[in-house]
């Protein structure tokens, strides 16, 4: 039988197997709940709290700062929630290109979009003419999960310290945070989070190769949230709900095994991605390129081909093997045309003619050819 070629990593990556090895003990013999008083229980609680100090380490940050969650969702989720319900006159910024679970729960607070560039680029200086003396969050993913586009997240943690110490100087006595929805940027960016100047950041176990409803939200040390999820008080009150062992266990060996590997990781998928375009340049030269050239992710990208359209092309493709994405597989079934594509200014018929690739671990130079020949093929049928 052949095999398939799968170009759809921005939507879930396969459990990487040294990360199935360390979990399997938790989801058999040690299943112990970390709260239960006796010797098994306060022995999960030990490994618990491993796992914990295991991902402070590798983020730069202290294990009180790391709240295990159920993936990105629901850390955009305690993050935008958390911190707006306690300020119900202030105002959060986000992106126009974020996620949905982003979007969605800023929603319900009073919100101010940022504009992108037409490669899905925030500019820091527009973010800073948006700030007011009401805002108390800005939420702004590191990679965009349509795009690939790397947003200058250093430069804008920069501006917002700024602004933060004027407050200061005014006795304005707002806080002002910063989010980054990290979930597509584990596999190949530095996370650490004083280099980032982060306040809040969401990372994903199911997108780094390792257990799917596996996330974290970090938050800073001083920054109060309300919680989401009440009940028996876990996660220091931030998330109820008996502790996922196995998950956190899980989770902190994809996060070490892909912040070890992720700059030749980096340097090989970034190889794929511009033979990629080069290809797609001299094959179909009339495909466009969504994302930026350079400021990008290597795993991510966007390609509108005019004329087509990405849910039969999605379907066409996967008749020959090839599993990729029309537009972001995150918003499930959803026919409306993509948000962050509308936003870089592609008309509805342009984003119907856009399809999003994504690499991995297992890419190779020859899946690249395989698939401009195959697109090639489809569009002169
Ligand atoms: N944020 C980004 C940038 C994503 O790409 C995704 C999923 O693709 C999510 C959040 C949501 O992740 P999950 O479905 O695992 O909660």
């Amino acid at each position: 039988m052949k095999k398939n070629i799968y170009l759809d990593y921005a939507a879930a990556t396969p459990l990487d197997p040294r990360v199935m090895k360390a979990m399997e003990s938790y989801l058999k013999e040690q299943f112990y709940n970390p709260s239960a008083l006796y010797l098994a229980g306060r022995d999960a609680r030990l490994e618990l709290e491993k796992a914990r100090a295991s991902i402070a380490d590798c983020l730069g940050a202290r294990p009180t700062e790391i709240i295990f969650t159920s993936g990105a969702t629901e850390s955009n989720n305690l993050a935008i929630q958390g911190v707006m319900r306690q300020f119900p006159e202030a105002e959060l910024l986000a992106s126009a290109i974020e996620h949905k679970s982003v979007l969605a729960p800023a929603r319900l607070f009073r919100t101010k979009q940022i504009p992108v560039t037409a490669t899905g680029l925030v500019r820091p200086e527009s973010l800073v003419e948006l700030i007011s003396n009401k805002t108390v969050l800005v939420s702004i993913g590191m990679v965009n999960n349509e795009l690939g586009t790397v947003q200058p997240l250093r430069q804008i943690a920069s501006a917002v310290k700024d602004i933060r110490k004027k407050r200061q100087r005014n006795s304005n006595k707002l806080p002002l945070y910063l989010h980054s929805d990290a979930a597509q940027a584990g596999n190949f960016l530095d996370l650490h989070v004083s280099r980032l100047g982060v306040d809040l950041m969401t990372i994903n176990g199911g997108k780094i190769y390792g257990p799917r409803s596996s996330g974290l939200l970090y938050v800073k040390t001083g920054l109060k949230l309300q919680p989401l999820i009440l009940g028996g008080g876990q996660e220091m009150g931030l998330r109820s709900g008996t502790e996922n062992l196995a998950a956190a266990v899980g989770l902190a060996v994809a996060l070490g095994l892909a912040q070890k590997q992720r700059v030749p990781e980096a340097r090989r998928i970034n190889a794929l991605r511009y033979l990629f375009l080069s290809e797609l340049k001299s094959k179909l030269p009339e495909a466009h390129l969504n994302g930026p050239v350079k400021n990008s992710a290597p795993h991510i990208v966007s390609v509108t081909l005019p004329g087509q359209d990405n849910e039969r092309l999605v379907m066409e493709l996967d008749e020959h093997g090839i599993q990729a994405a029309s537009g972001s597989a995150c918003s499930a079934a959803s026919v409306v045309p993509s948000h962050v594509l509308k936003a870089i200014g592609l008309s509805d018929g342009l984003a119907k003619a856009t399809l999003r690739l994504s690499f991995g671990r297992a890419t190779t130079q020859a899946n690249i050819y395989q698939v401009i020949d195959i697109l090639r093929h489809l569009r002169a049928n």
